[in-house]
């Protein structure tokens, strides 16, 4: 047999690679091989049906918490995270350099969604809420530890971040960021700041920020945002930011996506590069998050495109975790991580974090979560 599987008759979505249309991908070892309209089934020891659905890569949640903490999604990562088409997840700073060696133990021994992970500048990271103090007291913050936990932790650890908002930094000037990008540079990765309801307008951060380093949460509805105070139009900086090659990342959470801004700058033009979740256990279970689909759906119900949400779920922040070619691609050569989606046609209601709400009347359905060939979820029967 040619392969171990076929998935036939989907709709293949993969802007990332070009990859669209009627086709059949056929899985050895693994791994895509072949992806083309009119496979022979006969070439497949089994075959899976994606009549009427679409088949895209497996999702790639860029911001995310998975450490055994009290805001994580500890030991339900797996069933979140394949229950959503999510192959790949990101821990955004969840652990810091005193720390890292509990997340590093959640990673490669509890879970078997594929993680990477950001180290927070602080060195105990989020441990529960911000009352613990992350970088509220000076002596947290530990870039040199930092950079050091990205030198021996290469082959999971991807950047520097730094949560930069009231009560969680230790002075509200652009010392912390300072330390963060000294923490990033010593490590040759690249940052990602959290901005929600930061005392400090979003400019200065971005003064200190490069190509490749990841601006999160941009859809936040609270001071100091995308917007500024006045959170009319999208800032100058931000246009220019995006143009040189910062990411924007929406990283829905309690507290970070709010539906009139997102109106507000989708009609600017404005789109962020990344669409991520910032998913922790409550936010999974009690909303207003739910999941990777949700999210996506939201904003497809606010016009974005469905080529632009996918390409923003998966090649994108492939790309960012270093995976490129790897995960969130479809092209053959590539590991077989595959998501067979429904854009299903019915009344929902989508909430945001600040309590506005909208009916939409679609979104998407997880049907099967492939990775490496093998299936993590599929949806039972309705
Ligand atoms: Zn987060």
């Amino acid at each position: 047999m040619k392969y171990d599987l076929m998935i036939r008759g989907g709709d293949v979505i993969d802007p990332g690679s070009g990859l669209r249309g009627h086709m059949d991908v056929a899985i050895a070892g693994g791994k895509i091989v072949e992806v083309a309209p009119s496979l022979r089934e006969a070439d497949a020891r089994k075959t899976i049906s994606a009549k009427d659905r679409l088949v895209i890569p497996g999702l790639v949640d860029v911001h995310a918490h998975i450490f055994v903490n009290c805001s994580d999604m500890g030991e339900h990562t797996d069933r979140l995270c394949n229950s959503s088409g999510v192959t790949t997840v990101c821990d955004a700073g969840s652990a810091g350099s005193a720390n890292f060696a509990g997340l590093r133990f959640v990673i490669d021994k509890a879970v078997r969604t594929r993680a990477r992970a950001f180290v927070n500048l602080s060195a105990i990271g989020i441990v529960g809420t911000a009352r613990s103090g992350e970088l509220a007291h000076f002596p947290y913050a530990d870039p040199e530890g930092c950079a050091q936990t990205i030198a021996e932790n290469r082959d999971i650890a991807i950047g520097v971040k730094l949560r930069y908002g009231p009560g969680i930094v230790w002075e509200y000037t652009t010392e912390p960021v300072k330390a963060a990008r000294k923490a990033a540079d010593m490590a040759g990765v690249p940052m990602m700041v959290h901005i929600t309801d930061s005392p400090l307008p979003l400019p200065e951060m971005l003064a200190h920020m490069k190509p490749g380093d990841i601006v999160t949460h941009c859809l936040h509805g609270r001071s100091h945002g995308i917007m500024g105070p006045e959170r009319q139009l999208i800032l100058k900086e931000v246009v220019e930011a995006q143009r040189h090659g910062v990411i924007f990342d929406c990283a829905h959470g309690r507290s970070h996506f709010n539906f009139p801004l997102i109106e507000k700058a989708l009609d600017q033009g404005f789109l962020p590069d990344t669409v991520s979740t910032d998913l922790t256990f409550g936010s999974a279970t009690r909303g207003p998050v739910f999941d990777m689909t949700t999210t996506m759906s939201k904003l497809l119900h606010f016009g974005v495109g469905l080529d632009d949400v996918v390409l923003r779920a998966t090649a994108t922040p492939a790309k960012i975790l270093g995976l490129e070619g790897i995960a969130g691609t479809l092209r053959p050569g590539a590991n077989a991580d595959i998501a067979i989606l429904e854009l299903r046609d019915e009344a929902c209601e989508f909430r945001d974090s600040d309590g506005n709400t909208v009916t939409g009347k679609r979104r998407l359905v997880t049907h099967l979560t492939l990775k490496d060939g093998r299936v993590l979820y599929e949806r039972p029967a309705e």
